[in-house]
C-alpha cells in the first residue's frame, strides 16, 4: 500500500474547489459523466488504431445511488488507469491527462470527441462529497488501483480486485448534499447535461411492452419485461451531416430538444464547420410569440455533446438568440468572463459565421419557394428586422429577401417596391416617398385616402420599425418614409393637379381665425385645404419627425433628447371644399362654435384622441343633438 501526499500547486486547493470553481454544486456530476465518457472513447479510439487489442463492445456509463451508504456510483468500462496513472493523472491536480492524451494522438484523435481540458473536472466530486474512491482497472494487463481520500491533501493508493476493464468512482456525499441521492434529481440533471453524450448512459431500469403476438386476442395484457434506462441519445441529429437527414428528422429532434413544445418551427439551419474553428449544430426558426419574454427554449450551448449552458449571449449575435436550437463547438472558451468572450477571436469569427449561415438560409428559402417564403414573414420579420437593425453584414444580405408588404398583403422586394413607386410617389426635391401604416384599423381612413390617390401603402407594424426606417433612410439614397397619417403625406407627394378651393381668399382668412378662436392652439395648427369634396372636412394629422421621436423614445432608442415626454402637437388640416366647412361662412358665431367643436370631437374620436371627460361629454352632446 502506498500513501502520499497529493502534489498541489497551490496549496489547499480543495477549499477553493469547493467554493469558487463553479458555483453550481450539481455540475460534479456533468464532470465525472465526461471524464468517463473520455474514458470509454480513449479506449475506442485505441481498438480503432490497434493499440488496444481488447474487445470494445457496447460500452455503457452506469449511475447508482446506494442511499443506505449515501454514496453514489458512476461506472464506466473505459480505458481505465493502472496504479502509476492514477498517481500520474488524479494525484497531480491541474494536469490534465485529456490534454497529454490528444498531445500524444494529436493527429488521429482530433475527432474522437474527447472532452475534458481543464484539469479539475475530476475534483469538483469535492463539493459534494467529503469522501471519494476510485476502483479502475485498466485496459492493460496489471492489476486494478483503489484510491481513496477525504478531502484533504493525503490519500491512499493500493491493489484492488476488480477485473472487469473500466472505473468506478465512488462518491460519499455530505450531509447536506444528499439530494444527489434522489432518484427525480439525478434524472434531472442527466436529461440537463448528458442528454445527448456520445456513450449511452445508465440510469436505474424501466418497464417496456413487447409488440404482441399477431395471433394474440385483442384484449389480452401486453407483456412487459424490465430494460436498462438508457437517459441518452447518443447520436443526436446535429452530430450527423445534412445529407443524411430528412426534413422528418430535424422536426422530431426539435421535439427531442424541448418536448414541452408543441408548435412546430418554421425551419431548420444545420451548421457544420471544422475550419478556422469548429463548430456543428442545428438552429431553428421558431414561430414567435408576441410574447417576447416568453422565451423559456433557448439554444443550448454543448462542447463535445455535453451541455454547458443556455446562455448563449455573446455566442450568437443578439438578434438571433431568439430562436432555438444547439450548438456545439469545442472552441468556446468557457471559464471565462462574457467581456473576455465578447473580445475573443474565435467567438467572434463563430457569432459571424453563424450570421452568415443564417442570412444565406433566408436567401434561399426565398429563392427557391417564395410564397412560402411570404406565408412565413410575419414570424420571421421580427428577427430580420432586428438582424438589419443591429448587424451591418446582415442589414447588406437581407437586402435580397427581406419583404415589404403592403397593407392589401402583397410582398414587395426594396427592389419591386421601388419600381412600383418611383413613378408617381416622389416629393418636390425628386426623393422617392415610401407611405406605410402601422396599424391598419386605426389608420384606415388615412390608408384609404392615400390609396384613392393611387399610392402604395405598406404595412410596417413592429416596433423596431421606426428604428429601422431610420437605418433605411441614412443607407438609401434619395428615400424618406412618411406614415399616412403624417402631415408630410401631401407635403412631399407632388399632386397631380393642384385643387383650387370654393372660398375666395378673404373667406378662406376669416375661416381660419374663426377657427384659430375655437381650437386650442397649444395643440393644433390650423392649416387650410383645398381637398377632394367628398374628404373628410377635418384630418388631424402629426407631424412625421415628431412622432417617430416618440416611437424611438418609446422603444428605448431615443436618448437623442434626453429631455423626457415631448409635447404632443397636432396639423388640423381643413378641407375648404367639403360642403360642411363652406358652410361655415356667413353662419352666426355660436352656430359656427358648436359646429367646429363637434367637428373636431369627431376627428379626435376617429383618430383616438377623445378621451376621459371630454369624451363622456361628446356623447352626451351627441345624444342631445338626435333627440
Ligand atoms: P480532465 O478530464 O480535464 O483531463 P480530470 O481532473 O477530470 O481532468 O481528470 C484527470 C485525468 O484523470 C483524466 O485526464 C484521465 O486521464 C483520468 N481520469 C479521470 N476519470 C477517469 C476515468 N473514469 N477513467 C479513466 N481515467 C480517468
Amino acid at each position: 500500500m502506498a500513501t502520499g501526499k497529493i502534489n498541489v500547486s497551490v496549496e489547499n486547493i480543495f477549499p477553493l474547489i469547493k467554493k469558487f470553481l463553479y458555483s453550481d454544486h450539481e455540475i460534479f456530476l456533468r464532470e465525472l459523466i465526461s471524464n468517463a465518457t473520455d474514458a470509454t472513447l480513449k479506449l475506442k479510439h485505441l481498438t480503432s488504431i490497434g493499440e488496444a487489442t481488447v474487445e470494445y463492445g457496447n460500452p455503457v456509463i452506469e449511475v447508482k445511488a446506494n442511499k443506505d451508504n449515501k454514496t453514489l456510483h458512476i461506472i464506466d468500462q473505459g480505458i481505465g488507469m493502472t496504479k502509476e496513472e492514477v498517481e500520474k493523472y488524479i494525484n497531480e491536480v491541474a494536469f490534465s491527462g485529456a490534454e497529454e492524451f490528444l498531445e500524444k494522438y494529436k493527429d488521429s484523435a482530433k475527432d474522437s470527441g474527447i472532452i475534458g481540458h481543464f484539469g479539475l473536472g475530476f475534483y469538483s466530486a469535492f463539493m459534494v462529497a467529503n469522501k471519494v474512491e476510485i476502483v479502475t482497472k485498466s485496459y492493460k494487463d496489471e492489476p486494478a488501483a483503489h484510491w481513496i481520500c477525504e478531502g484533504t491533501t493525503d490519500f491512499t493508493l493500493e491493489d484492488a480486485d476488480k477485473t472487469e476493464r473500466g472505473t468506478e468512482i465512488i462518491l460519499h456525499l455530505n450531509e447536506d448534499e444528499t439530494e444527489f441521492l434522489e432518484e427525480n434529481r439525478i434524472s434531472e440533471l442527466l436529461t440537463k447535461y448528458n442528454k445527448f453524450m456520445p456513450v449511452p448512459i445508465k440510469f436505474g431500469t424501466k418497464e417496456k411492452e413487447l409488440p404482441k403476438a399477431e395471433d394474440a386476442p385483442e384484449d389480452e395484457e401486453p407483456k412487459k419485461v424490465t430494460v436498462d434506462n438508457i437517459i441518452n441519445n447518443p447520436e443526436p441529429a446535429w452530430t450527423k451531416q445534412p445529407t443524411d437527414l430528412e426534413e422528418e428528422d430535424y422536426k422530431n429532434f426539435y421535439r427531442e430538444l424541448y418536448p414541452m413544445q408543441f408548435e412546430e418551427p418554421l425551419f431548420h439551419i444545420h451548421l457544420n464547420v471544422d475550419y478556422p474553428f469548429n463548430l456543428t449544430g442545428i438552429l431553428y426558426f421558431p414561430k414567435l410569440s408576441n410574447d417576447m419574454t416568453m422565451q423559456r427554449d433557448k439554444i443550448q450551448l454543448y462542447q463535445n455533446q455535453v451541455f454547458v449552458t443556455d446562455n448563449v449571449e455573446g455566442i450568437v449575435p443578439e438578434f438571433l438568440t431568439m430562436l432555438k436550437g444547439v450548438i456545439d463547438s469545442p472552441d468556446i472558451p468557457l471559464n471565462v468572463s462574457r467581456s473576455y468572450l465578447q473580445a475573443d477571436g474565435a467567438v467572434k469569427k463563430i457569432s459571424s459565421y453563424i450570421t452568415r449561415k443564417v442570412a444565406d438560409k433566408l436567401k434561399s428559402l426565398f429563392n427557391n419557394n417564395r410564397e412560402d417564403f411570404e406565408k412565413k414573414w410575419d414570424d420571421i420579420k421580427v428577427v430580420i428586422e432586428y438582424g438589419m437593425l443591429t448587424e451591418d453584414k446582415f442589414f447588406e444580405k437581407a437586402q435580397k429577401f427581406t419583404l415589404y408588404p403592403s397593407v392589401d398583403g402583397e410582398y414587395f422586394t426594396y427592389e419591386e417596391l421601388e419600381e412600383k413607386i418611383k413613378e408617381n410617389q416622389t416629393d418636390k426635391d425628386g426623393k422617392m416617398v415610401i407611405l406605410y401604416a402601422s396599424n391598419k384599423d386605426e389608420q384606415h381612413s388615412y390608408i384609404s385616402a392615400a390609396k384613392d390617390k393611387g399610392y402604395q401603402v405598406l404595412l410596417l407594424d413592429t416596433p423596431i420599425v421606426p428604428h429601422l426606417i431610420q437605418k433605411l433612410e441614412t443607407s438609401k439614397e434619395n428615400i424618406s418614409f412618411v406614415r399616412v397619417d403624417s402631415d408630410h403625406v401631401d407635403n412631399l407627394i407632388k399632386k397631380d393637379e393642384d385643387k383650387t378651393s370654393k372660398l375666395s381668399e378673404e373667406e378662406q382668412e376669416k375661416l381660419k381665425a374663426d377657427f384659430e378662436k375655437v381650437v386650442p392652439k397649444e395643440k393644433y395648427t390650423v392649416q387650410l385645404e383645398a381637398m377632394d369634396s367628398n374628404a373628410a372636412p377635418l384630418i388631424i394629422t402629426q407631424p412625421e419627425f415628431m412622432r417617430r421621436m416618440k416611437e424611438m423614445q418609446q422603444t428605448g432608442g431615443g436618448g437623442m433628447f434626453g429631455m423626457g415626454n415631448m409635447p404632443e402637437m397636432y396639423n388640423l388640416v381643413v378641407n375648404t371644399n367639403n360642403e360642411l366647412i363652406s358652410s361655415l361662412v356667413g353662419k352666426e358665431e355660436a352656430e359656427q362654435e358648436r359646429i367646429i367643436k363637434q367637428s373636431l370631437d369627431l376627428a379626435r374620436l376617429s383618430q383616438n384622441l377623445l378621451k376621459g371627460e371630454e369624451l363622456t361629454n361628446f356623447v352626451k352632446r351627441s345624444f342631445e343633438m338626435i333627440k
